[in-house]
């Protein structure tokens, strides 16, 4: 034991607490043995962020950063290694997409796994692996489906132009005509 936060030893915190917990009714022994451990158990995980926010530092003052909410974020995605996990030339398959960031295989990356996992835009991500824009961020099959879909609507939408344009058509048109417009 003997860690200290704030200047003053976590026994003696946990120890103030529990004075003060103690005043307002009586705890049993048993809720006094459950709330030192969590005040300290609480306290160790305090201490154990600061060491690291302390470290941190140290790495920083070390190469010559000047320490800004924006360089604790980046030495937090230093810890991840700067090695991609998937090959981002096989990202890409026919079943599944993997994120290149975390290896994780999906159907379709979204916005959101990129955003709140590693702090990407789709763009962002694209510019950093090297991925075209125009790339969809998903699997082969479901990017093909996507297209045929497309394709399929496309083909209905141009059939109905047509029909309405043969039908407004054949309504100027003389009977003979109707054959040819028809056909
Ligand atoms: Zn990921």
């Amino acid at each position: 034991m003997g860690g200290e936060v704030m200047g003053k030893s976590i026994i003696e915190i946990v120890g103030e607490i529990i004075a003060g917990q103690a005043c307002q009714r009586t705890l049993s022994g048993e809720e006094i043995e459950t709330l030192i451990k969590h005040t300290y158990r609480a306290f160790r995980e305090i201490e154990e962020l600061e060491n690291r926010e302390r470290a941190l530092e140290e790495i920083d003052k070390s190469i010559g950063i000047q320490p800004s909410a924006s360089d604790v974020h980046q030495s937090e995605a230093e810890k991840s290694p700067i090695e991609p996990k998937i090959d981002p030339r096989n990202a890409i398959q026919d079943q599944e997409i993997f994120c290149i960031e975390c290896g994780r295989p999906f159907k379709v990356i979204s916005h959101t796994h990129l955003r709140q996992a590693h702090g990407l835009s789709p763009a962002e991500y694209k510019e950093k692996w090297g991925i075209p824009a125009k790339q969809p961020l998903a699997a082969k099959n479901v990017t093909q489906r996507r297209r045929d879909q497309a394709r399929e609507r496309n083909v209905g939408e141009e059939l109905r132009q047509y029909r309405i344009k043969a039908r407004s058509k054949r309504s100027q048109q003389t009977p003979t005509d109707e054959k040819e417009a028809s056909e």
